[in-house]
């Protein structure tokens, strides 16, 4: 087990630079940054704090509970070969987060869970990581439960979460790639980026994850030859995480919240320590300085969708 997870580990790490160095040669859209705006959420929270406690909560405290408890002897997968198992539920799961997914954007309370995900102005390969917790909650918990309860080779599960990091990686990533008729099976950044697009055309479309073919099958597919102008939400949206998890709850506005002095200080805590380790150099911003966002050009639609 210990191997696996140091192969799948230093695929993972190597994906990385493959991901970096691919939006460098061939980029969707010209001109973005390495660290774009919010990269440091996505990467510091995101991606390193909010996965490890989630991934505490959702297997040492729920799944393998409910399977020493309930299910301890319970084998349906157990003898089958490895990769049938992960192809198994490979599929399955992706059948699920289509619907789901569907689901999250028709549905005012799950649209909740799901638009900090939507959040990014800038969409690149590390940008699908920003997923509210509640929204991973839910979806890694169904995801692993049959894994975990029908007694899926413990193996199975760093294979899987390896082919979703990546898989995640690249449906995001600003790589300009034209797959042709694969898109009708697999899901890419061609269809994956406009899924992100702030355009009304794609509110309600391209929900696909790994496959694309349900959303073809089902009839959400939405591939035009041409680029989104847009991307993100159309109204604002918080940039600090905290906040951003806030905002299910409450409709927070971050302007106001930075004329009070301690909230002024947190936020700008970031950027004053990457001044002082170099990260950023003197007159850059980011963070408050920067973070009131610009008047949306379609402030007409978003009255119009309310
Ligand atoms: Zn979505
Ligand atoms: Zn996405």
């Amino acid at each position: 087990m210990g191997n696996i997870v140091y192969y799948t580990t230093s695929i993972l790490v190597l994906s990385v630079f493959v991901f970096i160095f691919l939006e460098r040669k061939y980029p969707y859209r010209k001109g973005l940054k390495v660290f774009r705006e919010g990269f440091w959420v996505d990467l510091i929270w995101y991606t390193f704090v909010q996965s490890y406690f989630l991934q505490i909560i959702i297997f040492a405290w729920i799944l393998y509970p409910l399977r020493q408890h309930y299910l301890a002897n319970f084998n349906f997968v157990t003898n089958w070969p490895i990769v049938w198992q992960v192809l198994f539920f490979l599929v399955t799961h992706d059948l699920y987060i289509y619907w789901f997914h569907r689901w999250q954007h028709h549905s005012k309370i799950l649209w909740k869970t799901h638009e900090a995900h939507h959040s990014n102005k800038e969409v690149d390969w590390l940008a699908g990581t920003r997923s509210h917790s509640v929204e991973i909650l839910i979806n890694q918990t169904i995801e692993y439960a049959p894994i975990i309860l029908l007694g899926a080779n413990p193996i199975v599960i760093p294979i899987k979460a390896l082919i979703d990091a990546v898989w995640g990686m690249y449906i995001h990533s600003n790589i300009d790639i034209k797959s042709g008729k694969l898109q009708y099976i697999i899901n890419g950044p061609e269809m994956h980026q406009w899924h992100h697009a702030d355009q009304r055309e794609v509110f309600y479309a391209n929900y696909g994850t790994k496959f694309a073919i349900w959303d073809w099958m089902f009839g959400t597919a939405y591939l035009p030859n041409k680029k989104p102008m847009r991307f993100g939400l159309y109204y604002k949206f918080p940039k600090d995480y905290f906040l951003q998890h806030l905002y299910m709850f409450k409709k927070v506005d971050e302007d106001k919240l930075l004329e009070i002095k301690t909230f002024k200080a947190y936020y700008d805590l970031r950027p004053k320590l990457f001044k002082f380790l170099g990260l950023i150099k003197e007159g850059q911003t980011f963070s408050a300085e920067e973070h009131v966002m610009e008047q949306q050009p379609h402030q007409a639609l978003a009255e119009e969708l309310k």
